[in-house]
């Protein structure tokens, strides 16, 4: 039997059901997927690095921007309501309820926002061919442990079903802020589609083995 299947290294393990594959190159602009389910194992440098950067770069772009622009109006007996974001964030409750409030903050916009910071501060140099920043690796890390709490997409389904709810009793318009929102879900979807834990690691393996 071949003995060179046994260095782990020439392994890839498919992230979503761990079925083991032997490591073959991969071609500019071009993928390799789990032979099972269709995950993406790796894909090449160009599509790894480049476009989860650009995505991470336009994520951290939109959740500032949708802190600053009106969020949605109300417009029901006669007056007129404008709310932010935080505006949002913040009805949840003050006083004993306010510790929830930092909660929500922290899935919309604070973990989201260090995710995106965190990938770009890992391929920013990656991206111009110089080595990684002091840390890249740890940074990587924190990325990738923030993923599951990063809850931008499912604010925005909640909203969408509250709008549904209050569209009867009052006139709503979307502010600048929602469509920065639902923009970012689809970037996150974007990312989602891309990014390549594997191929990153290997980036930045190369330039820490060195
Ligand atoms: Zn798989």
């Amino acid at each position: 039997m071949n003995t060179a299947a046994a260095d782990p290294r020439s392994l890839i393990a498919c992230p979503n059901c761990d079925l083991l594959h032997n490591q073959t190159p991969v071609a500019t602009g071009e993928r390799i997927r789990c032979a099972r389910c269709g995950t993406t194992l790796a894909s090449s440098r160009y599509n790894a690095i480049d476009r989860t950067l650009a995505a991470a770069v336009a994520n951290a772009i939109l959740i500032a921007g949708a802190l600053f622009f009106p969020f949605i109006k109300l417009e029901g007996a006669g007056t007129l309501q404008s709310a932010t974001l935080i505006d949002a964030i913040s009805a949840f409750g003050g006083g004993l309820t306010a510790p929830l409030v930092l909660v929500v903050a922290a899935f919309i916009v604070i973990i989201p926002f260090m995710r995106a910071s965190a990938l770009v501060y890992t391929l920013w140099p990656l991206r111009f061919g110089r080595a990684p920043y002091q840390g890249a690796a740890q940074a990587f890390r924190f990325a990738n442990a923030l993923k599951p709490w990063s809850m931008a997409e499912i604010f925005i389904i909640g909203v969408v079903v509250a709008l549904v709810k209050i569209a009867g009793m009052a006139q709503v318009s979307l502010g600048p802020a929602f469509w920065m929102l639902v923009a970012l879900v689809l970037v996150l979807l974007l990312e989602n589609h891309n990014f390549c834990r594997w191929t990153i690691w290997q980036i930045l393996g190369k330039h820490t083995r060195a």
